[in-house]
Formats: C-alpha cells, sequence, structure tokens
C-alpha cells in the first residue's frame, strides 16, 4: 500500500513523491502504522519494487487487500497524482468502516463522489457485484478501472474479452464501455460500442487517452451509445472461412440442427444470424447460437411477439442450449434482447415490425447463398445497422 499513519499521527502519501533521502531519513526516524488495524508497518525502500508501505509477517489486519503487483501500485500513484493536478482532493486507500471497503482512491465530490478501483488482479462475479453494490449503497459511485495489461488484442479493432472483463461493463443496461490504465504508456484505454461474438471475442472501438489529456470525465461512466464497430464483419468472415477445428458442444447441437432443417453447414450459416446488437453481450453463447435458434423458429411462423420469442429462449436456456450470463442487471434482459433481434431483423428487412408488439414473419425465408454472396451480404448487414444507429 502507498499509504500510513506516522507515530507523529501524519497521514503519509507515498504517492506524493517524497524523495528517497527524505523517506530514508523518516525511516529512521519514525515508526509508521497501517490506518487501518493500526498495526506497524514497513516502509519498503527497495531498488526494484516502486516504494511501498507493507504489514509485518502474521499481521492481523481486518481489511486483507489483494497482493499489489509494482503495475498496480504505479498506477494508482499515477492516478493520485493526475488527480491532484486537476485540482482534485483524492484521498489514497481510505477505508470505509460502513461497507468494509478500502478502495485504491476516492474523491469525496459533493455532487459526484467516486470510488476509483484499480483492478489487475482478477476478481470474481459475486465479489465485483458485491463491492459494486455497497459503494452505491452509500452513494458512491464506482469507478472500476482496469489494468491495461488484462486487455489482449487479437487484431485491429478485435479483442479478447473474458468473462472477468466483460463483468466490468455489466453494472449499466445497456452495458457501459470498459475503461483501462496503463503506468506504462502512461494512457486510459477506452474500448466503447463493445459488440460479443463468442464468450472470448469481442469487437470494440478502442480510444487512447494520454493522462495528459484525460479530463476528470474521463471518469464518468458513460451510457455507451451502441453503434456496430468496424471490425465485426471482419470477424464474421473469419468464422465462416476459418472453420475451428474443434467445436463445443452447443455448436455441434446446432450444426446438426441447421443440417437436418436447412442442409446448410456452420461456414454458409445465413447473415442474419450475425447482427451485431447490444444485446449479445447478455449471452454467454456465441451470437449465431442464440439468433439461429431465434431465426429457426421465426421460419416457421407468420406473425410472432417478443413475448412468444422470448419463452422460446426460457426454455432453450433450461436445456441449456442457450447460455446467458450472469448480468448486474434489471431481469426483463431476456425480453429485451429478443425484442433488439426482432427489430434488427426489421432494420435489415428480413421481417416486418407490425403493430401491438407484432413483426410480420411470413416473407421471411431461407435461400442458399455462394460464399461470395454472404460475405457481401455480411457487408451490408453491418451498414444498414450501423446506418440506422446513426440516424
Ligand atoms: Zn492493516
Amino acid at each position: 500500500m502507498l499509504s500510513a499513519r506516522r507515530d507523529d499521527q501524519q497521514l503519509i502519501y507515498l504517492a506524493d513523491d517524497y524523495s528517497s533521502d527524505v523517506l530514508k531519513k523518516w525511516r529512521t526516524d519514525h515508526s509508521f502504522y497501517c490506518p487501518v488495524c493500526k498495526e506497524q508497518v514497513d516502509l519498503k525502500l527497495g531498488q526494484i519494487k516502486i516504494f511501498h508501505f507493507s504489514h509485518k509477517r502474521n499481521h492481523h489486519c481486518p481489511y486483507r487487500g489483494e497482493p499489489e503487483s509494482d503495475f498496480h501500485l504505479e498506477g494508482k500513484r499515477q492516478l493520485y497524482r493526475w488527480l491532484i493536478r486537476l485540482g482534485e482532493d483524492p484521498e489514497l486507500e481510505p477505508y470505509l468502516p460502513a461497507i468494509n471497503q478500502r478502495p485504491d482512491l476516492l474523491l469525496r465530490e459533493k455532487n459526484n463522489p467516486a470510488a476509483l478501483e484499480f483492478q489487475c488482479s482478477p476478481l470474481s462475479y459475486p465479489d465485483y457485484k458485491k463491492r459494486t453494490s455497497s459503494y452505491i449503497g452509500i452513494k458512491i459511485e464506482p469507478v472500476w478501472i482496469i489494468g491495461a495489461n488484462r486487455l489482449k488484442r487479437v487484431s485491429d479493432g478485435v479483442f479478447q474479452i473474458s468473462d472477468f472483463l466483460r463483468q466490468f461493463s455489466s453494472y449499466t443496461d445497456p452495458p457501459s464501455a470498459l475503461l483501462f490504465y496503463c503506468p506504462n504508456a502512461k494512457a486510459f484505454i477506452r474500448l466503447n460500442h463493445m459488440t460479443v461474438f463468442s464468450s472470448s471475442i469481442s469487437c470494440a472501438e478502442l480510444r487512447y487517452i494520454p493522462l495528459k489529456r484525460a479530463k476528470r470525465d474521463t471518469l464518468q461512466r458513460k451510457k455507451d451509445t451502441f453503434c456496430p464497430p468496424e471490425s465485426w464483419p471482419r470477424v464474421v468472415r473469419n468464422f465462416r472461412l476459418k472453420p475451428k477445428q474443434r467445436i463445443s458442444k452447443e455448436v455441434n447441437e446446432l450444426r446438426l440442427l441447421y443440417y437436418e432443417k436447412l442442409q446448410v453447414t456452420l461456414p454458409f450459416l445465413p447473415s442474419e444470424v450475425f447482427l451485431p446488437l447490444s444485446a449479445n453481450h447478455y449471452f454467454s453463447s456465441p451470437v449465431y447460437i442464440w439468433q439461429s435458434y431465434i431465426y429457426l423458429y421465426l421460419l416457421s411462423r407468420s406473425v410472432v411477439t417478443a413475448r412468444e420469442i422470448e419463452k422460446v429462449i426460457v426454455k432453450l436456456v433450461k436445456t441449456k442450449k442457450i447460455k446467458i450470463r450472469k448480468m448486474f442487471i434489471s431481469e426483463h434482459t431476456l425480453y429485451t434482447s429478443t425484442l433488439e433481434y426482432l427489430q434488427g431483423l426489421a432494420v435489415i428487412g428480413t421481417i416486418k415490425e407490425g403493430e401491438k408488439e407484432q413483426f410480420i414473419t411470413d416473407q421471411m425465408s431461407f435461400a442458399f447463398l455462394s460464399m461470395e454472396e454472404l460475405l457481401k451480404k455480411d457487408n451490408d448487414i453491418h451498414l444498414r445497422l450501423k446506418k440506422n444507429e446513426k440516424a
């Protein structure tokens, strides 16, 4: 940790950039104590790790923080310095006994109090949920900033986004952008318009914000106005042209179903089951799985409502053909996802939106297309949806 109380009761923040000579003298003349458990701590002034305080072995600190890497300590230090430069009054590692939390940084602004968590180590979904709700419970906005060492880029606009990362955008509906910080590059990275393809691959628009240019509102959780990312058709193309050697049980079930119903193979799945939607976020199954089950159901109907489809999905979730994600949001998610998909199909002209939440599907039919035609259609659909979002 970067904070401790000196024996003269002064709270010391190592992030305040004291010179090593000053700190060495303090270490000889003073002792330091953990602000939480009041036990004596060591001031570590080594060459390798950045200067920090450390509990002694066998300590009994009630607040067991996560082990802090240098990456974490340095990031926290930089974010603290940045907030000072912005004229803010950040508290470093304050202990909040009411909720037994110790955020990395706290801004007690009257109108907009915020707790900054620079998360560099794994965090389970229950812990994320517990911590997020406890901040909200005491009217402090939790700002999750993920260590950029956890961000894996696959190609331009394509990222490996694990469930661990996805949970940080699950606190709003629709999901918010993901915010990362890299102390090595001294920059924030924001992933906007995140669109999930599968449980590991997502497309997004990356924004790089150097700390020098970042403002207080960089931390503001913005509702992400959804727009399909540029990279989306490339990921679909990859799926079609580079089939996987090994496929999961759920994909295999879908493969057999397509073969039985339409006699098509996975690379030739209809373009309509790859819609880049904000709703993709709510499913753990790949986009083409949940959208396919709805698409195939629609082929057998002439009129449907989103409520009717929702019931179909609930059954498929129970039989584990479709997997949904644990989300930190309201319960009507399955319904809104269904509705979003139906509206998406209406935008691209596959079905028509009627009155009283009805969708007319009687003109819908499946046609065999060549690979070239499919790839063109994938692109056209992407453009139509994009144009629609911008309109
Ligand atoms: Zn302690």
